[in-house]
């Protein structure tokens, strides 16, 4: 396994360079998704200065933040059952896959902060994916006028598996203008200025579309 500090450097490169081809200059967040490593491997992660830690099942989440005293900050990126979310909530920072209204009352009715929360957008709309369809994502928005523990900070996606670059260009693309309508409806609780999408495959691809958080694993941590 390669050390994490230098997959790090070269992840900021690309980074670096892809904004340069964007003409982009939006501050991208590296979260460093640990979902398929250890504590100690984590721990590895911290040293090198990655502050933002996501994991997608709540077992992974509750060991690595029983065992990491750290303050750093924890997203969960899975899709959220539920009945799960009391196990959890007070646990995290951000949360990557709010889709749905009875999520929300649960969030609402269990946690004790402000959660961050990114609304998971399916824009390529493949079944196998979840997240609401572009058409349903400002409906959905506007439902949440009432609650008060959840401020929405921006939308996520997941590109399609696919070695078709414009296909995958085009699903950012359409998350980035998706975004700018949600930021135009000024909603108090739904700022809305973030974009979590880029993966260890395509992530060069997001910033360059715009993502302001990129949740890579196995080019990182794996
Ligand atoms: C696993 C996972 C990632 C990271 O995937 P890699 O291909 O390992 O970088 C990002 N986002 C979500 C939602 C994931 O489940």
């Amino acid at each position: 396994m390669a050390k994490i500090i230098e997959n790090l450097k070269q992840i900021q490169i690309k980074i670096k360079q892809a904004q340069e081809r964007s003409n982009a200059q939006q501050q991208v967040h590296i979260i460093a998704v640990t979902k398929e490593v250890d504590v100690a491997r984590t721990n590895e992660a911290i040293e090198a200065s990655l502050l933002h830690l996501g994991e997608n099942r709540p077992e992974g989440l509750l060991t690595k933040t029983e065992a990491i005293e750290q303050p750093v900050n924890w997203h969960y990126i899975g899709s959220l059952q539920t009945r799960k979310v009391k196990q959890v909530i007070n646990k995290i920072d951000y949360l990557h896959s709010l889709d749905r209204f009875s999520l929300a009352e649960e969030i609402e009715k269990r946690a004790e902060h402000v959660v961050k929360c990114f609304v998971q957008v399916n824009v390529s709309g493949e079944e196998s994916k979840h997240g609401l369809t572009a058409e349903e994502t400002i409906p959905f928005l506007r439902s949440l006028s009432e609650m008060t523990k959840l401020e929405v900070v921006g939308l996520m996606t997941m590109a399609p598996h696919s070695d078709d670059e414009q296909l995958i260009r085009s699903v950012f693309r359409n998350l980035k203008k998706l975004q700018q309508e949600v930021v135009a409806l000024k909603l108090p609780y739904a700022p809305c200025t973030e974009l979590s999408m880029g993966m260890s495959n395509d992530y060069e691809i997001a910033v360059e579309e715009g993502a302001t958080f990129v949740r890579i694993g196995t080019a990182l941590v794996g």
